[in-house]
């Protein structure tokens, strides 16, 4: 399986990182072990001093596809969960600097922690407004709602479709709304999908 990620998928994130508002969705890709075994902890990277969360909805894959048109994509997909896109911030600046790719700072071992609980997206209030957020230590640091993505869940799988081929189990980070920020040895993180607590662990 594979974990696409998208990059700048809110404006007031992308602005909060001076970054350009995309004008086609940013993607990038993590590798399988970048997810987190069951049970085990996640500990802080030795190579970073700035680690960053980024809250994500995230899609899984239930068939396989390729040029998937965005009013097809419904049928792609029926479960949507919660992921954190760990993000070592300073070596992702030194990567942007050089023009480098990006994954020494995103694609490392347990980078992509998701939650073992998924929502069907037939029971969700609102499938085209999900709302989500993650609190550290018991404050809510980051607030999202799907309505706010710039590219939509079918117009990514549109996109990243027309140039890999979607299996099922595959992952899809739907992007990181503002909010942005730190975490220490000790945090506890914990990520909810409509008030549903689904994600939960601490920076060891
Ligand atoms: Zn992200």
């Amino acid at each position: 399986m594979k974990i696409i990620c998208v990059g700048r998928n809110y404006a007031k994130h992308a602005r909060e990182l001076n970054n350009p508002v995309p004008e086609q969705p940013i993607i990038f890709l993590k590798p399988e072990t970048a997810l987190i075994p069951k049970g085990h902890p996640f500990f802080y990277p030795n190579f970073t001093k700035d680690l960053h969360h980024e809250v994500e909805l995230v899609v899984r894959i239930n068939r396989v596809g390729k040029h998937i048109a965005a009013e097809h994509a419904h049928k792609y997909y029926d479960e949507i969960g919660i992921g954190v896109d760990f993000t070592a911030r300073d070596v992702q600046q030194q990567c942007k600097e050089k023009g480098h790719p990006w994954e020494r700072a995103k694609a490392f071992d347990h980078s992509a922690p998701v939650s073992r609980k998924f929502a069907k997206v037939s029971q969700l209030p609102n499938p085209g407004a999900i709302q989500f957020r993650l609190e550290k230590n018991g404050q809510t640091v980051q607030e999202g709602n799907s309505a706010d993505m710039i590219f939509s869940i079918p117009q990514l799988i549109e996109d990243v479709s027309k140039f890999m081929t979607l299996k099922i189990g595959d992952l899809i980070f739907t992007g990181t709304p503002e909010g942005v920020g730190p975490v220490q040895v000790g945090d506890k993180l914990e990520a909810f999908l409509e008030n549903q607590s689904l994600l939960k662990f601490d920076i060891r």
